[in-house]
């Protein structure tokens, strides 16, 4: 797939740990782990997970002292897997504490993320804040403050409609709680520069549950600032509606060039891996051009003219053999990650699409003779008949890979 030129809002570029967020740097996914963080083994099973899935960045909750404890032997046990993936700290409440007794803890982190909402309360808000800060600049660890709507500072909601209710003409109650996200997030980004963290160190959330909401202050903050902004529509839900949900709001923002991180916070299904916000982000970017993770499959709805589930099952097939294959296509074969495959259920448009992608199949639908013509570049390469056509489609997936996207010439036999 060639990339859509989106003009993306021009920011600062912040390093978190080997990853850039921000500038002309691609727009980097990211997830969190629902592991007790202070589990070691289970923790570090699943940011493996979620890293060998594509998660770029991995967020960890540190919520209290054995969390913090557990947090440097994370990192080493993920070196040994040679994961470099950064982990970022998601502190509440008592961040301050943590970050200053642990600093094996701070040192580990590639980044904290901050609530200005769960600091503090009064005097001791801006001492904590500051603590934080503090050691985010002795570590030279960039920070993400992160607005939720659930957790809004209280005392900034209640002076911004103390001024509301004074003004001439005032705003609906939404209007100013939308710009009490904003006003949070940019006043802790300017407290956080005074108190010398850099603007490269610095990027900004203002999460909500509402896709409209989401949209509306986003574009806000995306006008008034040049810090990297994380994207992500918070408590998005379970399967469809979590996902359909993300990718609304998620899809006005990137069209706009507003977003250089994102993150898709889907509940999952009792059971379900966690890696599946991973794969949805990923989905997201590709499809709309942004970026390419893994060749992708064009398969028809399927209708009237296919009684079988037969075209459904190759379609799935292909698509995850696509997938468990890119560990190790991905720098054997350059490019292959843009690949796209068509399987398609009958004559009416299978050819069509199967010629428009790089390679395809347009198998056979009721009543039609039972071959499947196979497309690679637009040139039908073979017809495939009988019942293995699913492993002569796959095989020849496969070897159009290897002549297409070598970079070196490899021996056939050596593939796997
Ligand atoms: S390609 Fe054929 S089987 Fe697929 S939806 Fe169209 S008409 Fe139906």
């Amino acid at each position: 797939m060639s990339l859509v030129p989106i003009q993306r809002r021009r920011t600062v570029p912040v390093f978190v740990g080997g990853v850039c967020v921000g500038g002309d740097a691609p727009i980097v996914v990211q997830s969190m782990t629902n592991t007790d963080t202070a589990d070691v083994a289970g923790t570090t099973a699943q940011v493996a997970e979620l890293a060998r899935a594509g998660s770029e960045l991995v967020r960890i909750t540190v919520n209290n002292e054995a969390s913090a404890r557990a947090v440097p032997a994370i990192r080493e046990a993920l070196e040994r897997q040679g994961l470099e993936v950064p982990l970022i700290g998601d502190f509440h409440f008592n961040g301050h504490r943590l970050l200053t007794e642990y600093p094996d803890c701070a040192q580990a982190l590639a980044k904290y993320r901050i609530n200005p909402g769960n600091v503090g309360r009064g005097a001791k808000r801006d001492t904590q804040f500051a603590a934080m800060i503090e050691t985010a600049c002795r570590y030279e660890r960039p920070v993400r403050i992160g607005v939720n709507q659930g957790s809004l500072d209280p005392e900034l909601v209640a002076r911004l409609m103390d001024e509301n209710a004074g003004s001439a003409a005032p705003e609906t109650a939404d209007e100013v709680m939308r710009e009490a996200m904003v006003r949070s997030a940019l006043e802790s980004a300017q407290q956080a520069e005074a108190l010398g963290l850099g603007r490269d160190r610095i990027l900004l959330s203002c999460k909500m549950s509402g896709v409209q909401e989401l949209i509306a202050v986003y574009r806000s903050l995306a006008s008034r600032c040049d810090y990297g902004l994380h994207l992500g529509l918070t408590e998005a839900g379970m399967g469809s509606k979590g996902i359909v949900a993300s990718t609304a709001a998620l899809a006005v923002l990137l069209q706009a060039g507003i977003g250089d991180t994102i993150r898709i916070s889907l509940t999952p299904e009792p059971g379900e891996s966690r890696t599946r916000e991973v794969l949805v982000a990923q989905e997201i970017l590709q499809t709309m051009g942004l970026r390419s993770f893994a060749p992708m499959v064009t398969a028809c709805p399927g209708c009237g003219r296919t009684t079988s589930t037969y075209f459904q099952r190759l379609a799935k097939d292909i698509q995850d053999h696509l997938r468990a294959r890119m560990p190790r296509w991905r720098d054997r074969y350059p490019g292959v990650e843009s690949m796209r495959v068509a399987v398609m259920g009958c004559v009416v448009n299978g050819p069509g699409e199967s010629k428009q992608a790089d390679i395809g199949i347009s198998l056979p639908g009721t009543g039609e003779r039972p071959s499947a013509p196979v497309y690679a570049d637009g040139e039908k390469v073979a017809t495939l008949k009988g019942d293995r056509i699913a492993e002569g489609f796959t095989r020849l997936v496969d070897d159009y890979v290897r002549t297409r996207y070598s970079a070196q010439k490899v021996s056939p036999t050596t593939e796997s």
